[in-house]
């Protein structure tokens, strides 16, 4: 058996990318999703293609207590994992005055309180290995602002500033912990922006076009590699030049 990588949010597009990645890498693999168990599957049946354990697994990681489930019963069938990527996340899009106070619970709900839930509950587990490497992946609209998105501007600077805590508490314990900012990438979550919006998007891109879940795919997989051993707390943004 390899080192174990959990991925969540890794039924589709850039969960899914980091996840095909860190297996081709050797990694067996734990794919999170919430609801498209099925899809995450399909995503595990390719990620055994590299000769890996791939399982796919659901569970809401803005749920505490069902994070804390799903982990035991992997600790008891994979052992402790090495790596963690933090990627599931939703998008809940509406300008400040007009946002209801559900669209923000939801988006900080999976998007940052999911994060801190496997970060805490996996980071505990890695102190006692004395090793670990997690990357969360946070978005440039966490380090910028985006006009119709303050819950999800919210909830990834709070991703970030989390990073960067964890790093610090963790470091003396083996572990890295960094972040991935994102610009656009094609995936289900920008699938739904007009051709409008993505036309004035790649004119402010100075690469000019949209980034692949495969361009994120291999920032994660640098973070967590032996490569990237000196680095932690960092914001490593992969947006095609977009925010400079
Ligand atoms: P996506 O295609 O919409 O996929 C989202 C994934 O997250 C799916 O696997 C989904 O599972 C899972 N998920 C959502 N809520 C969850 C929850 N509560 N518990 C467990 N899993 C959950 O999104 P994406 O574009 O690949 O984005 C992945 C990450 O990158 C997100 O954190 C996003 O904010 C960030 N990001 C994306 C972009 C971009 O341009 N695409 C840019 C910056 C940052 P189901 O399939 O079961 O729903």
């Amino acid at each position: 058996m390899g080192e174990l990588a959990i991925i969540t949010g890794a039924s589709r597009g850039i969960g899914a990318a980091i996840a095909k990645k860190l297996a081709q890498d050797g990694y067996d693999v734990v794919l999170n999703c919430v609801s498209n168990v099925a899809k995450a599957e399909a995503v595990a049946e390719e990620c055994r293609a590299f000769g890996v354990t791939a399982v796919a697994k659901a569970w809401d990681v803005a749920d505490y207590d069902a994070c804390k489930t799903a982990l035991a019963e992997i600790k008891k069938e994979l052992g402790v994992p090495a790596v963690l990527v933090n990627n599931a996340g939703i998008t809940r899009d509406g300008l400040l005055i007009r946002m209801k106070p559900e669209q923000f619970d939801a988006v900080i709900s999976a998007n940052l309180k999911g994060c801190f839930n496997m970060l805490s509950l996996v980071s505990a587990m890695m102190v006692r290995a004395k090793r670990g490497r997690i990357v969360n992946i946070a978005s440039v609209t966490g380090l910028h602002g985006n006009a119709g998105q303050v819950n999800y501007a919210a909830a990834k600077a709070g991703v970030i500033g989390m990073t960067k805590t964890a790093a610090k508490e963790l470091g003396a314990r083996g572990i890295t912990v960094n972040a991935i900012a994102p610009g656009f990438i094609e995936t289900d979550m920008t699938d739904v922006l007009s051709d409008e919006i993505k036309e004035g998007a790649n004119k402010q891109i100075p690469l000019g076009h949209f980034g692949k879940p495969e361009d994120i795919a291999g920032a994660a997989a640098f973070l967590a590699s032996d490569s990237a051993s000196y680095v932690t707390g960092q914001v490593l943004v992969v947006d095609g030049g977009l925010a400079m």
